[in-house]
């Protein structure tokens, strides 16, 4: 046997995974189809992808080694959230304070997340990166796994990890069932630039076609966008002139943060809410994306990844066989409960404040002004986000 586990997918969760087991005495391979990622940069440009990362997130990174590497390179607490319907009057406001919390959060770009992850495993004998190295395939024999790379290279271990994303070869090869809602929905993602200063708060306004989101970055002016909008909506976007899409822009925040002076880093991506109903199969577990897709609306798609690596590495840490199937059970058991209600919890959302009925912009306002006036419900729904 060459390795006890062998990680398919060097995402951010895949690279935690490897950190969290980097000295528990299991020996570990991951693969990882692109090269290596370009070092970072002091001043390079924001990336587009960024995640909102959860206090419990945080942790989770600092229990891995990872959190100091992160912060070195650049990273934005928020103090705040601000959460309003685009249709009516409600409006719900988060602060960090009210919750005896220091932030509700840090928005960090993903690829800082991994390099700061990669930076911990190169000083780690246990485990060995493969860049440039897709998995081809898998086959279970004499009870462990045959992982199949490029070049008839074979990895044995005895624990297969699929963290390989939303279209997960390991998921499919392993013949999981995927359920799957394609809402028709791209995330138009890009860095802007604004006149007011964003005063290291998130701003989330809910529209019909979908919410559009402003994470703050480190720098005062630049925030991160992800607005939900019909595919073609956000791909006609892409073609518009820039000029005319930092006023759409703007307009569609309200103009909360002022004017909108540029968007960089421009794309759209396709938006899905999928899960496994088993993420688990003889000597293979799914983690991350690779489990579950939810909508980004409320930012919790790597902070449930991180819970699934979280329960993992307990789970295998001290087990004499990490692949052995009461293991696998134990680990299923404990993800479905909190993978399923946090995906019903995004879909509800999207479904009631993605519907025009005018019936329910009043439900939506009233409901709002609830949640702000009921401090008790207020810090009970932010905790649960937060994952404290
Ligand atoms: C627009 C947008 C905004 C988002 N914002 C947030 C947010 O604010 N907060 C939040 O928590 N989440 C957010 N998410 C979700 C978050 O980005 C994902 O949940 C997260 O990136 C998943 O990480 P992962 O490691 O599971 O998978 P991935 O990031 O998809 O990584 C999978 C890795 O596996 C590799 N791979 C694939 N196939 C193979 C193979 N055969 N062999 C070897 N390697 C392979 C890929 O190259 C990739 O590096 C957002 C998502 C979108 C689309």
């Amino acid at each position: 046997m060459d390795y006890e586990l062998v990680i398919v997918g060097g995402g951010m969760t895949g690279l935690a995974l490897a950190a969290l087991l980097a000295d528990s005495g299991l020996r570990i391979a991951v693969l990882e189809n692109r090269p290596s990622p370009q070092s970072f940069r002091a001043g390079e440009p924001f990336a587009a992808r960024v995640s909102a990362l959860s206090p419990a997130s945080c942790r989770l990174l600092q229990q891995a080694g990872a959190w100091e590497g992160i912060l070195a390179r650049r990273a934005c607490a928020y103090e705040s959230m601000v959460v309003w319907d685009g249709t009516g009057a409600g409006e719900v406001r988060f602060d960090a304070a009210e919750m005896g919390e220091p932030a509700l959060g840090y928005i960090v770009e993903n690829r800082i997340v991994q390099l700061a992850l990669l930076d911990v495993l190169a000083q780690k004998t246990a485990v060995e990166l493969l860049f440039s190295a897709p998995m081809q395939g898998f086959v279970i024999r004499n009870g462990q796994v045959c992982v199949e790379l490029e070049g008839n290279r074979v990895l044995g271990c005895q624990l297969l990890v699929g963290a390989d994303g939303a279209d997960s070869q390991a998921r499919s090869r392993a013949g999981l069932d995927w359920k799957q809602d394609d809402p028709g929905q791209k995330g138009l993602v890009g860095t802007v630039v604004t006149t007011e200063p964003h005063r290291q708060t998130a701003w989330q306004r809910f529209m019909p076609d979908g919410p559009l989101a402003f994470l703050p970055l480190p720098d005062a002016h630049a925030c991160s966008m992800v607005w939900t909008l019909p595919s073609d909506v956000a791909d006609a976007c892409l073609g518009r002139s820039r000029a005319s899409l930092c006023d759409l822009i703007a307009a569609g925040l309200d103009q909360r943060l002022g004017a909108v002076v540029s968007v960089d880093a421009l794309g759209a991506f396709p938006l899905q809410s999928a899960y496994a109903p088993s993420c688990v199969a003889e000597r293979l577990a799914l983690i991350g994306d690779a489990a579950h897709v939810v909508h980004p609306l409320a930012g919790q798609g790597v902070n449930l990844g991180f819970r699934d690596v979280a329960v993992l590495a307990d789970a295998v840490r001290h087990a004499p066989d990490p692949g052995a199937s009461g293991v696998l059970r134990r680990y299923a058991r404990s993800r479905k409960g909190d993978n399923l209600l946090t995906l019903q919890a995004m879909d509800g959302f999207r479904l009631l404040f993605g519907n025009r009925s005018p019936l329910l912009t009043p439900l939506r306002n009233s409901g709002m002004q609830w949640v702000e006036r009921l401090p008790w419900l207020k810090q009970r729904l932010a905790r649960q986000a937060m994952g404290v």
